[in-house]
């Protein structure tokens, strides 16, 4: 009975002190690049670093966005053909990893869709299959083999009055690149960031000083939970524990429209221009670097398990979902 009340008491005392037993958190949220997304940052000074990350954010959807005729992505897609275009160090760098993975996955990832995934305007009020004439008519004169890049004049060409470039598919991986630089940069240690189906964790999750009595770590691996296709949303299939890295899942019930009992999503299979039928409904990928992780995630979604395993080579973890809706770990 001694021994309880010194150890209540000792309980209590820590509590005071500490004012909680939560460790100090500060979550900030924004729409971006079509997303929720949502930056908790713990320890101090973190809302100064987070709204910096949300400045960041900002700043690329307002770059990358092939939708808004304000960004530099859509300036240049608007851009006379056979004439090199000046773009950002920024631009530049991420497009000249988007095409060297196009190489590296033999097609599968292609950032130069847009003038194809248009035609069947995913995400939109009228969304519908497109006659196959005029796909078939865009897609052959469409993908990175129709941009021309030059490193030492930093200048990015269009070989066709068609083609058009969508980073869609690596997009929030960089910002979760970004978003990660800028909050250690602020001194934060611990950070949990959701860009719509991209998480990036670091640090770990700060136990609360109540856990830490018990605990020798100051921190547990954060608990990230992959979303169960076609259920409604949070509503998970599995979880992946991670202290620091990318977690990012491609699927099929993220932007897509059914006609004739089919489900028409907006990963495109480049070769036919049709979205990837591989009999996946979502890959995801754990990697420690985010766009990395982005891209792969997606080149895995069209090219389907088989065909995509030396990838996963570059992944720490990939796990895949099927019609069966059970979970498979691929790798880790
Ligand atoms: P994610 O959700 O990261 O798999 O990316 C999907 C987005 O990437 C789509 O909304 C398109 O903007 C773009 N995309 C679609 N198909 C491809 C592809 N085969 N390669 C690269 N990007 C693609
Ligand atoms: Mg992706």
């Amino acid at each position: 009975m001694k021994h309880f009340s010194r150890a209540a008491a000792l309980g209590l005392l820590v509590l005071l002190i500490s004012g909680g037993i939560r460790p100090k958190c500060h979550t900030e949220t924004a729409f971006l690049m079509d997303t929720v997304m949502t930056i908790t940052v713990y320890g101090r000074h973190g809302k100064t670093a987070a709204d910096a990350a949300i400045r960041r954010l900002t700043e690329l959807d307002a770059m990358l966005d092939a939708h808004n005729p304000n960004s530099e992505l859509a300036r240049f897609n608007a851009a006379p053909p056979d004439t090199p275009i000046a773009v950002s160090r920024e631009l530049y760098m991420l497009l000249e990893r988007a095409v060297d993975f196009c190489e590296e996955t033999g097609g599968a990832f292609d950032c130069a869709l847009l003038a194809v995934s248009s035609l069947w305007g995913f995400g939109g009020d009228a969304a519908a299959m497109p006659q196959p004439e005029p796909l078939n008519a865009a897609l052959s004169v469409s993908g990175s083999r129709f941009i021309e890049l030059n490193r030492s004049a930093r200048t990015v060409t269009r070989l066709n009055d068609t083609v058009q470039l969508d980073l869609g598919g690596l997009a929030k991986g960089y910002a979760a690149d970004e978003a990660v630089r800028i909050l250690k940069e602020y001194g934060i240690q611990s950070a949990c960031l959701d860009l719509g189906g991209n998480v990036a964790v670091m640090g770990g999750k700060p136990f609360s000083l109540w856990q830490s009595l018990y605990h020798r770590n100051k921190t547990c691996p954060f608990t990230i939970g992959i979303q169960k296709p076609d259920a409604p949303r949070g509503e998970v299939a599995d979880s992946i524990s991670l202290s620091d890295g990318f977690v990012v899942t491609s699927g099929d019930y993220e932007r897509y429209f059914e006609a004739d009992g089919m489900r028409y999503h907006h990963i495109l299979d480049p070769q036919t221009g049709y979205p990837a039928q591989t009999g996946l409904k979502s890959v995801t990928v754990v990697a420690q670097n985010g766009m990395q992780a982005d891209m792969l995630s997606t080149a895995l979604f069209v090219l389907g398990a088989e065909r995509g395993a030396a990838l996963t080579e570059q992944c720490e973890t990939v796990m895949i979902i099927d019609d069966s809706l059970k979970p498979i770990r691929m790798k880790g």
